[in-house]
């Protein structure tokens, strides 16, 4: 029996993949003209791209290393040598290594409390974590304001999330913070470049993983899938140029784009109910002509608290052939950036990597790629759980609704909203499908 896969990200392709090598017919729908959803390639010089959608990964990410090596895609560390450059109201400060020079005790404060609250969290089932239904309720802003004494703490707290999640701290509960942190691998794994989860970048950019995958496959482009209709015989799922009738449908699209699908059965009420809020990342890429920073001494990595570049990292490839500096603008500064006239999000761009690197000639070309704005994903790195999310959609986040199974890094507990969440959760709905027909 044939399946038709909606979506040609990371976790659609995956599954796609999978059905396949067991020998099952597979189609997949892909409602833009490209693969790869939240991986996406810039070619900001000849040659060299850069990452505008994800970029990192670290040794924990097993499936997407497995992956790596089965296409033929190879890594290259994430550059960190050097001095940092830290913005945090007044001048802007230099100084060896990558934290803050805020107080060590702030920080200390900050990040025991969010240990002792991430060690409380299922992170296999976060809604039967014991207190589940209060930590649901509040907000992680509300969470800090109740437990963040030191105005250092509450002041990196929201850059800090903004980092981890591109989240508001308004906009997540204390649940979803939680079991994010827990289920990336905790804090330090999360947080670190060396030995975590930013350690390394994959040569040539992330979009390759997809591009890979589509190519053995038979992927449809243009076909946004508008409803999904079961009967006695199969599924019938309607798109943009027609209808394909399968046996089995995997939708691997965020949880907000899947709940805009009209399926027939409708789906059950609390998954129909929940909505999620977007994360709000923009990136922002400034091209040198080569990495100039390290001339100075400098690592590429800047922490603000003015923005709009809340952080800069130097993505610049292995041959130092092009200067990459990646800026990230998250969370509620995201949301005011995104909405400047392209001229104004330029002008702003260039004076705060003016005031961060006085030494350094203006950027030759500023790419900025809006995430918030993209139809087809509504808002990056992952959907954002709110307040009541993970009690509505926890339980059912990966029961089937009859023929339909779901895939996404959202329907991952493990490493979810990660390449590594979306690849884990495609492996898996190939699984269940595959069980299933070799019980029939
Ligand atoms: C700026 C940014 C930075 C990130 N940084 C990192 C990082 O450093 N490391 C990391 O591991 N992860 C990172 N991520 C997250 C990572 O990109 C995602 O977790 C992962 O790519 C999600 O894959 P997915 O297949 O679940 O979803 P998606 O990639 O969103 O794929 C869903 C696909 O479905 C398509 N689609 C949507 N609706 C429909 C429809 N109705 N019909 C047909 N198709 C549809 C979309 O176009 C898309 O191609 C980042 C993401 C962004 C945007």
């Amino acid at each position: 029996m044939s399946v038709v896969v909606v979506g040609a990200g990371l976790a659609g392709l995956t599954a796609a993949r999978d059905l396949l090598a067991r020998d099952i017919e597979v189609t997949v729908l892909e409602a833009r003209d490209r693969v790869g959803g939240r991986t996406y390639g810039l070619e900001v010089a000849p040659g060299v791209w850069a990452d505008a959608g994800a970029a990192y990964l670290g040794h924990r990410h097993t499936e997407l290393t497995a992956l790596l090596a089965e296409l033929d895609l190879k890594t290259t560390p994430t550059a960190m040598a050097g001095d940092s450059r830290f913005e945090l109201g007044g001048d802007v400060g230099t100084r060896a290594g990558r934290f803050p020079p805020l107080s060590a005790v702030a920080l200390g404060e900050l990040f025991d409390a969010l240990t002792d609250l991430c060690a409380k969290v299922r992170v296999d089932a976060p809604w039967l974590t014991p207190d589940a239904a209060d930590l649901d309720r509040r907000t992680a802003a509300g969470w800090a304001a109740e437990h963040l004494r030191h105005p250092d703490a509450r002041r990196f707290f929201p850059l800090f999330l903004g980092e981890m999640m591109a989240a508001d701290p308004a906009a997540v509960s204390v649940l979803h913070m939680a079991f994010y942190l827990r289920s990336g691998g905790g804090l330090r794994y999360l947080n670190a470049f060396a030995g975590g989860a930013q350690e390394d970048r994959i040569d040539g950019g992330a979009h390759q993983v997809c591009e890979r995958l589509a190519a053995r496959l038979d992927v449809r482009l243009g076909e946004p899938v508008r409803a999904i209709h079961q009967d006695g015989d199969g599924v019938i799922v309607v798109s943009a140029s027609g209808q394909v009738r399968a046996g089995t449908v995997v939708v691997a699209v965020p949880p907000a784009l899947a709940g805009a699908i009209d399926f027939r059965p409708g789906l059950p009420t609390p998954r129909a109910r929940t909505a999620t809020a977007p994360g709000c990342a923009v990136k922002v890429h400034l091209i040198y002509p080569r990495p100039l920073w390290r001339e100075y001494g400098l690592s590429g990595w800047t922490v603000n608290a003015t923005g709009p570049l809340l952080s800069t990292v130097d993505d610049s490839p292995p041959d130092g052939g092009a200067g990459v500096l990646t800026g990230f603008v998250t969370g509620s500064e995201a949301h005011r950036f995104a909405a400047l006239p392209a001229a104004e999000r330029r002008e702003r761009v260039l004076a705060q990597a003016a005031r961060l690197f006085p030494e350094l000639p203006a950027p030759a070309q500023v790419h900025v790629t809006d995430w918030i704005g993209e139809e087809y994903s509504r808002g990056c790195y992952a959907a954002l759980f709110g307040p009541g999310d993970w009690g509505l959609l926890g339980p059912g986040l990966i029961a089937p609704h009859g023929r339909v199974h779901w895939a996404g890094t959202e329907t991952s507990t493990e490493f979810f909203g990660l390449m590594e969440g979306a690849i884990r959760s495609g492996h898996r709905a190939a699984t269940a499908i595959a069980e299933t027909q070799e019980e029939q």
